[in-house]
């Protein structure tokens, strides 16, 4: 007999039909001989509408009032789908996150779940009973017993964190569209079904707006080894198998809490071009990335911060083998890009041979926003100067000197007791999760219309000031995204500066400016612009680590779209870039279209 932990999403329980549907399936699995716990959340759009009627009377609601308010979606459809369990004759309970034992931090709004107690689910399953649980919320471990939410979309979280919890032989999570699609179906009707994905490309994904798993969900499941599949509510296809590597066994202890980061990685193998002063228009990182591609060279990390007045920067990483080809493309293409008579822009190359990558990984940073932090004191207290800055939701990448790695990784391995390795994981070991033989380059594209860009002008070339900023972010609150610094040093009343650009939740840009604005003057560098009307398109596949000519293909397409770029981060497995928020969808339409990740039949997505 298996457990199997199943989760129904909002238009799954959206109406009593549907809620009447969901039983069927949850008796026909127990008929099937199966235990069932099944997670769901409130029905339809009513957390949205809660949030509504909070926003109705105040713009800044307490948080624990809105926990209070969002928390009772979930528990009108446990209810009713524990009625309609009943009423089919099957024996069901349903019970709050509380009353299993989902015991989280006492953080509102997001709280982490520390534990979970699974004596009372395991008593009523002895009992034969089908446990309904209400999704997305926990109970704190304060004397207090505050009720706390997981954060939107934390259902998925709740699912997963059962299953680890009862070491269930399987979590479902039944939601509105087939399974795991190359990208948002909404948006791009033509997008396809997987079979399968490994858990790193789906955390990426996740984190970078496909909002189909919650991101926690994704690092749990691959922090515990959860078999994990996304399926239709309304058929019986299969769905999208996330596959996991073996994990190491962990506690139930400090569940979502363990260890942010799980390793230090370092590639003292690499050389750094940079071009300095190209224009800042459409198809210029296209022309460079697409030439590199031509003579088969594969860049790592690319980075592009904000421009300046009307022209940019970009640097990108490499081989050291491979510096001088890169160096002779980056030279031929410098001059051409002076495009037309009037242009005063001078591009300039520079090489760097002399540098180190090192990065921290882990999931477990996702939403945490003193983990940067903490590296960039790191650095810091050790003396060490960033050169360039690029991250993705689950590593942050610094350039440094080469003569201070030894002394870097032994101080990052000991802020995050962790141990290092040389190098990510290879592309062949990651891949030889995946049964399938020809893993995609690019598995899937991602869009997300939420964020906003906040780039500080001038920062003094300092070792300590990217601590600095992003721990007063992190003090308040303010998760950072993508965070880049530029590769451009330029002199401020004789002084080296850089400029930093990152980009923060909407909600929060507000916020983060003032900060920013507050510490200018204390830290010494210049304007803060902040840019709310932006968009990030991204696309994810652990195939292109040893791939050349991915991050060409997407400029390319984007440039062929007239789309400019604000902003590009890569990291292995991703390509991120800053768009202007109103080519946001044409510009994820042209990257799934260029990676021939469109299928020939449209995806109808329920209202
Ligand atoms: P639920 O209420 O079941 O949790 P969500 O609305 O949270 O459902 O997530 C499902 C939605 O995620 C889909 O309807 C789809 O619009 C969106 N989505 C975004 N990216 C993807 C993707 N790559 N694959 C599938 N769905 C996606
Ligand atoms: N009902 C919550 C939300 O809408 C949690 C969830 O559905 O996952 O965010
Ligand atoms: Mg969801």
């Amino acid at each position: 007999m298996a457990l199997i932990v199943q989760k129904y999403g909002g238009t799954s329980v959206g109406t009593v039909d549907r809620i009447q549907a969901v039983a069927q399936r949850v008796k026909a699995t127990v008929e099937a001989g199966n235990s069932v716990v099944v997670v769901v959340s409130a029905m339809g759009k009513t957390t949205d509408s809660l949030v509504k009627l909070a926003n109705d009377i105040t713009d800044q609601p307490s948080r624990r009032e809105m926990d209070m308010l969002l928390s009772t979606g979930e528990q009108v459809s446990i209810a009713l789908l524990s009625m309609a369990l009943h009423s089919l004759g099957q024996d069901a309970i349903s019970l709050t996150g509380a009353q299993v034992g989902i015991v989280t931090e006492a953080e509102h709004t997001r709280a982490r779940i520390l534990t979970i107690n699974p004596e009372r689910m395991q008593r009523h399953l002895a009992e034969g009973k089908v446990i309904v649980v209400a999704g997305f919320q926990g109970i704190s471990q304060t004397t207090d017993l505050e009720i706390t939410t997981l954060g939107r979309g934390g259902s998925d979280t709740s699912a997963v964190a059962l299953a680890a919890a009862l070491q269930a032989d399987k979590c479902e999570i039944y939601t509105d569209v087939p399974g795991i699609l190359t990208t948002d179906p909404r948006l791009v009707p033509e997008a396809q079904l997987m079979e399968e994905i490994t858990s790193d490309e789906m955390l990426e994904l996740a984190s970078l707006g496909a909002k189909v798993l919650h991101p926690r969900a994704v690092e749990i499941a691959r922090n515990y080894g959860v078999t994990l599949v996304v399926r239709s509510s309304w058929t019986d296809e299969p769905g999208t198998r996330v596959i996991s590597p073996q994990p190491q066994p962990r506690p139930l202890e400090g569940l979502e809490l363990a260890n942010p980061v799980d390793a230090v990685e370092f590639d003292t193998d690499q050389a750094k071009v940079a071009l300095l002063r190209i224009p800042d228009r459409p198809g210029i990182a296209a022309r460079l990335f697409g030439e590199l591609a031509n003579q088969d060279l594969n860049v790592d990390l690319i980075i592009q911060s904000i421009h300046e007045g009307n022209t940019n920067d970009i640097a990108f990483t490499l081989v050291r083998s491979n510096l001088n080809r890169a160096e002779a493309v980056a030279e031929a293409i410098a001059p051409a890009l002076r495009s037309n008579p009037t242009d005063t822009t001078q591009a300039e190359v520079m090489v760097d041979t002399n540098m180190a990558k090192i990065s921290i990984a882990g999931a477990g940073m996702i939403g945490r926003p003193g983990v940067a932090a903490m590296m960039f004191l790191t650095l810091a207290e050790a003396g060490i100067n960033i050169q360039l800055i690029s991250t993705s939701e689950v590593k942050v990448s610094c350039t440094i000197d080469a003569k201070d790695c030894d002394r870097a990784i032994a101080a990052l391995c000991q802020a995050f007791e962790v141990t290092s390795s040389p190098r990510p994981q290879s592309a062949s070991e990651n891949t030889s999760l995946a049964s399938t033989q020809t893993t995609p380059v690019v598995r899937g594209a991602a869009l997300d219309t939420k964020q906003a860009q906040v780039a500080i002008r001038h920062v003094p070339d300092q070792p300590g000031m990217a601590a600095k900023i992003f721990q007063l972010l992190a003090n308040n609150g303010v998760s950072v995204d993508m965070i880049i610094q530029s590769q451009r040093c330029r002199l401020v009343n004789g002084h080296p500066t850089r400029d930093i650009a990152f980009t923060v939740a909407q909600a929060d840009a507000r916020l983060a400016r003032e900060l920013m604005e507050q510490a200018a003057q204390e830290l010494g560098f210049g304007e803060v612009v902040v840019n709310e009307a932006i968009a990030k398109v991204s696309v994810v596949g652990i195939g292109m680590i040893y791939a050349p000519g991915v991050a060409a293909r997407m400029f390319k397409a984007l440039s062929e779209q007239g789309i400019n770029l604000q902003m590009i981060a890569t990291s292995e497995i991703k390509i991120s870039c800053v768009v202007d928020e109103s080519e946001g969808v044409k510009a994820l339409q042209a990257i799934h279209s260029v990676f021939g990740l469109a299928g020939t039949k449209a995806v109808v997505v329920p209202a």
